[in-house]
């Protein structure tokens, strides 16, 4: 059996009672960083086998499908938030279902679901592209496809590159299109800036240092007005 198993995306107190009692149960961790995960497991004082799986490595998967095969239950767990999602995992799952080993998910953390339950705009639906492409071709031809749905856009983005990334998309789609940028989620600099690409770009181009982790929304223009009226929503 295997356990997909989210974990803290920074607050230490958001692992939830299910996900220690797998970490607690199960006869092997595997981790994406088996380091990283020490740390989780010893702040919670559990002592567990871990084994990393490396993605690129089809050995690596190959091993800890075997594991499974012997019938030993295993928690999969990445360095932070939901496995799979922008993140590894996703190949040893689907090696695992295709072994016939039986996959159960865990709901838990993940930066996505936190920055658009708290963007405070409207909708059922939204696209999220994860990390985008390096190139500035790839990402922007990508950033037009998804707004084009109609509906708003969701981003991770390095600290190194955010600055660039709102740049891209002010260029992309205009000066005006509005942003909603989550900065460090559950931690204790937790931040949320609103307002154009053009204008978050420029503030966070003005600080000494562009530091955290950042979640970008990309809102649809004249979101606000349409407040008044959230049952027109054709996603709600
Ligand atoms: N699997 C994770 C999840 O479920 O959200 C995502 C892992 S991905 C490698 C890391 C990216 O997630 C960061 O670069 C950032 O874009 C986003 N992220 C993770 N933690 C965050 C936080 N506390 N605040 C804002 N964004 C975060």
């Amino acid at each position: 059996m295997l356990y997909i198993v989210p974990t803290p995306i920074g607050n230490l107190q958001d692992i939830t009672l299910r996900a220690l009692d797998i970490l607690k149960s199960a006869d092997v961790i595997f981790c994406e960083d088996t380091r990283r995960t020490q740390g989780l497991l010893s702040h919670f004082v559990l002592s567990k086998p871990t084994l990393r799986y490396n993605e690129n490595d089809d050995r690596s998967v190959s091993r800890c499908v075997e594991i499974l095969q012997q019938g030993k239950t295993a928690a999969l767990v990445s360095d932070c938030g939901t496995p799979c999602i922008s993140d590894p995992g996703w190949k040893l799952v689907r090696q695992a279902l295709k072994a016939g080993v039986k996959v159960s998910s865990l709901p838990g953390p993940s930066a996505v679901a936190c920055a658009l339950a708290g963007a405070g705009i409207t909708g059922g639906a939204f696209t999220f592209l994860g990390f985008l492409p390096r190139k500035p071709g790839k990402a922007a031809k990508l950033i037009s496809q998804a707004y084009a749905l109609g509906v708003p856009v969701v981003l991770y983005e390095s600290p190194y590159r955010v600055v660039k990334m709102l740049g891209l998309i002010s260029q992309t789609l205009g000066e005006g299109t509005p942003v909603i940028v989550a900065r460090e989620l559950s931690k204790v600099y937790e931040e949320w800036l609103r307002g154009s690409a053009d204008e978050v770009g420029r503030t966070l181009a003005a600080r000494a240092k562009v530091q955290g982790e950042f979640v970008l929304i990309i809102d649809r223009p004249g979101t606000e007005q349409k407040e008044e009226n959230l049952n027109e929503d054709p996603h709600f």
